[in-house]
This record gives structure tokens, C-alpha cells and sequence, in this order.
């Protein structure tokens, strides 16, 4: 296969690069990935991280988010993009206003983000949606609703390899 960049290399398969961040391709801040397998143009080098390994980093980080209770304007949004919901379609899952939506995503303002009972239902909005294709990552969403509230811890966000499902932040 062809380098998309230079065109003239070719993306050789590498089992583990030791590091990247593939935040902007999530719509986050910095999400480093560690020791995941990728495409790399032996020409300019290049770095292309495959659709399943950025499957699985998405999984991981939105296992990661649901489990704390106080969410910032990224992980609210995330996580959104993560149900494959609108703003809109969100709100009326929640039975909550659009423009409620709307503020926990706005980064501008100091309002962005959620906790409470806010997060909870979000959450548990999440542990649902993963029930079917990962349930162990959905019984550990579930059982973080019970716990004791904690905030999110500090980014950049770390995934590491791609078989594992644990992501934990930096
Ligand atoms: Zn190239």
C-alpha cells in the first residue's frame, strides 16, 4: 500500500510503535498510544494507526471515562460520539434539553462538563450501550456507579498496546 502523505513510499506493517498521539483523530487533547501495531511509510515515515486498533483505544477510553463522575467538556462529548448519538438524540434519551447537551460540551465556558446525577445517567448510559459486545468492560462501568464519586484523573490519556483493554491515564 501507498503512503497517503508522500506517495511514494510503501506502508510497511509494524507490530508495536513505541509511541503516538492519536488525540486529534478522537477529538481529544493527547491520547498516547504505546507499543500498538500501525502502518509506517519507510519513505518519510509516516504513521498510520488502523481503524481496529483505533476501535479498541475508543472502547477503552470511553470504559475509562464512564467509571469517574465528574466529566469534562472532551469526555462529554467523547463519549456522546462514543454512543453514536447527536446532541439532540442524547437529550431526549435523558429526557433533558438539547441545549443542556450543548453546555456540557461547550469549552469555552466554565460551565462545560458534568457530575452528579448529570454523569450518572450518562454513564450508565454507556455501561448500556456496552452490555452486549464487551460485558465485563459494561459490569465494571456498572459497578463504578456504586462507588464513591472520584474525579477524573489528569490527562494526557494513555492506551497501551492493542490487545489490552485497560486504559489508564499518564
Ligand atoms: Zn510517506
Amino acid at each position: 500500500m501507498k503512503c497517503p502523505k508522500c506517495k511514494h513510499g510503501e506502508l510497511i506493517e509494524k507490530r508495536s510503535i513505541p509511541k503516538r498521539d492519536v488525540g486529534a483523530l478522537l477529538g481529544l487533547p493527547a491520547v498516547l498510544l504505546i507499543d500498538a501495531p500501525g502502518l509506517q511509510c519507510d519513505k518519510c515515515g509516516e504513521i498510520i494507526t488502523p481503524g481496529d486498533v483505533l476501535e479498541h483505544v475508543i472502547r477503552s477510553l470511553a470504559a475509562a471515562m464512564a467509571r469517574v463522575s465528574e466529566l469534562g467538556p472532551y469526555e462529554a462529548r467523547f463519549l456522546r460520539k462514543t454512543l453514536d448519538l447527536t446532541q439532540s438524540e442524547l437529550a431526549e434519551k435523558l429526557n433533558i434539553s438539547r441545549a443542556t447537551v450543548a453546555r456540557w460540551e461547550d469549552r469555552e465556558q466554565d460551565g462545560g462538563g458534568l457530575k452528579g446525577a448529570d454523569s450518572y445517567a450518562l454513564r450508565a448510559l454507556v455501561g448500556t450501550h456496552f452490555l452486549g459486545t464487551w460485558p465485563k468492560t459494561a459490569e465494571s462501568i456498572f459497578s463504578s456507579l456504586k462507588e464513591t464519586p472520584k474525579a477524573f484523573p489528569p490527562k494526557p490519556y494513555q492506551v497501551s498496546g492493542a490487545a489490552d483493554c485497560a486504559a489508564t491515564p499518564a
